[in-house]
């Protein structure tokens, strides 16, 4: 769908005597009751509304035209013939009644208030029940697009609709046709409405000229933020940072605008999604005074939440928490966070020397790429601190022989780790739509599942309604795997294979991916197609292969092979 720039209203071909009355109410609502928004004129709206300084005191009409004494009103309800006097009175003229459809009411109501000039969050309302009005984002952007006079206004337009569908991302891609916009919500990509052509380039300039990048340069990728200028007291209210980039590509440009929320949301532990026993466990590793904890995932996982809260978790005002990060995401209160400067010479094992020598409690190491990093951390953590740090490792196991194969002495490692938590995001499912169904073969055979073990009432699936777009999904969380090591592990690690890992986990009752999505499926948070989406398979039948294998060699060969 593309949004036009400017057109004439009805009412005003109407008094240039280019059509009719009829032909005006023809162009305005079509037979299926459809209001043409973008030909409605605001001037017969403002004047019929000044008859009402109390709107709610007005029935469900919108104002459609204004012709030789008489106000056509749109209307999705029939009105009672003293409503239709009592109209007429307070406006001095004759009423005409339209019937128009519904969708077409509470589209038009929400552009009555509408201030292109500010970037809003605000929720829409549903005029008719004042409750949350779950919105079309399509519908509305495009409405608001419609009166959008310029590429800032549009680039607003198209802020605030991110903002109240709780969108992280908004990308804007040229293409053939125009300037495709997409939102990402929930982790996974929405097409919102394609600008046309004639703007495409406009509007990806005017979004440099706001993120103060050099618009005379577009064969070179640029990166800015949208400056305070453009923030209005709402705005800072909702302490949005908005980080631009653009990327040179065939057609023009294409720019993603990044929105990271600059309060903090890092504030509880309990809403992560871990289970209560893992939470439990992990909580004991945040108490010790010392000791290494390693998150892995890869990027998109969610580890920078997990590491952030549980730092705001252990940071009180009789510890000295510092961290090295590359970037630094979000800035937390409490907490000294320095940034990895290659250029400068601030690696992350200089910067982690530097903290050393400054009497720190606990350390958060970005990431452990080197063996220089890898063996100052380790040695911090046998040494009186408590050390925080992340590798990109499929499952909570693998980060084992990574880090061994880093360099740190194995003797060393296995004295120095409390434990691994490996984590992915899943969607949950929409508690406005869920539905409970019985899981079939396939669904219990994909988690390994015997029917009698998963006779909970509980499996659900969202049907799909406008708050969750259709997807059946609303919101996200963690699903981890959570490897406590206890003296068996440590032994292992120290002279142990992974197989042997393996084996005594398959033992012992390990939180591992697998269990944490039967939790999670079987009491309906989340669904055993999102699990096949984000854990690897790996991770997931593994130890089913193992049980089904137990004391045949040729499945612990399978099983290793499947983890590598
Ligand atoms: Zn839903």
């Amino acid at each position: 769908m593309q949004t036009s720039t400017t057109v004439t209203s009805a009412w005003q071909r109407l008094k240039d005597q280019k059509i009719s009355c009829e032909e005006a109410l023809k162009l305005l609502v079509d037979e299926q009751g459809t209001v043409n928004l973008a030909l409605l004129d605001r001037d017969v709206s403002c004047r019929f509304l000044r008859h009402f300084p109390d709107k709610n005191a007005l029935p469900k009409v919108t104002p459609l035209l204004l012709w030789r004494g008489c106000y056509y009103l749109g209307s999705p309800v029939s009105l009672s013939s003293e409503a239709i006097t009592s109209l007429a009175q307070r406006t001095g003229s004759e009423i005409k009644i339209i019937t128009i459809a519904d969708k077409s009411y509470r589209a038009w109501f929400h552009t009555q208030d509408l201030n292109l000039n500010r970037i809003s969050s605000v929720p829409l309302v549903n005029p008719l029940t004042g409750e949350d009005y779950q919105e079309d984002i399509t519908e509305t952007t495009e409405i608001y697009l419609s009166k959008s006079s310029d590429q800032i206004d549009r680039i607003k337009t198209l802020l605030s609709g991110a903002l109240r569908n709780r969108a992280s991302d908004i990308h804007l891609e040229p293409l053939s046709d125009g300037l495709r916009v997409r939102y990402r919500i929930d982790g996974v990509l929405r097409d919102i409405t394609t600008l046309s052509a004639d703007l495409s380039r406009k509007v990806i300039v005017a979004l440099k000229v706001m993120s103060n990048m050099d618009i005379s340069e577009s064969r070179r990728p640029q990166d800015g933020r949208i400056g305070e200028k453009y923030f209005s007291t709402e705005q800072a209210e909702m302490g949005m940072d908005m980080r631009v980039s653009t990327l040179p590509c065939m057609g023009g440009e294409k720019a993603v605008i990044r929105l990271l929320p600059r309060q903090n949301p890092f504030s509880n532990i309990e809403r992560l999604g871990f289970s209560q026993e893992t939470l439990a466990t992990y909580k004991t590793w945040l108490q010790q005074p010392q000791g290494m904890i390693i998150l892995t995932g890869p990027t998109g996982s969610g580890k920078t939440s997990t590491l952030y809260t549980s730092l705001q978790a252990v940071a009180n005002e009789h510890v000295n928490v510092v961290t090295v990060e590359d970037p630094v995401e979000y800035v937390l209160p409490r907490i000294t966070q320095t940034q990895v400067h290659e250029a400068a010479g601030m690696t992350f094992a200089a910067g982690l020397r530097a903290i050393l020598r400054q009497d720190p409690d606990i350390i958060m190491v970005g990431e452990i790429r080197d063996c220089e990093t890898a063996e100052t951390a380790v040695r911090a953590a046998l040494t009186g601190h408590l050390v925080f740090t992340t590798l990109h490792t499929n499952d909570a196991v693998g980060a084992i022989p990574r880090l061994k194969d880093i360099g740190p002495d194995p003797g060393l490692i296995s004295d120095a780790l409390l434990g691994i938590v490996a984590q992915r995001l899943v969607r949950r499912v929409c508690s406005h739509c869920a539905e409970t169904y019985t899981p079939n073969e396939a669904d219990l055979q994909a988690l390994g599942l015997e029917f009698k073990e998963a006779s909970s009432p509980s499996w659900r699936k969202g049907r799909g309604c406008s708050r969750c777009f259709n997807s059946g999904y609303l919101g996200r969380e963690a699903i981890v795997e959570l490897l406590d090591i206890d003296n068996r592990v440590r032994e292992i690690i120290y002279e142990g294979t992974i197989t042997q890992l393996h084996r005594y986990l398959g033992e012992i009752n390990f939180a591992s991916f697998r269990t944490a999505a039967i939790e999670k499926v079987t009491n309906g948070l989340t669904t055993v197609e999102e699990v096949l989406r984000v854990i690897p398979k790996s991770a997931l039948y593994g130890k089913s292969l193992t049980k089904q294998n137990s004391g045949n060699g040729h499945g612990v060969v399978r099983e290793v092979e499947l983890l590598n």
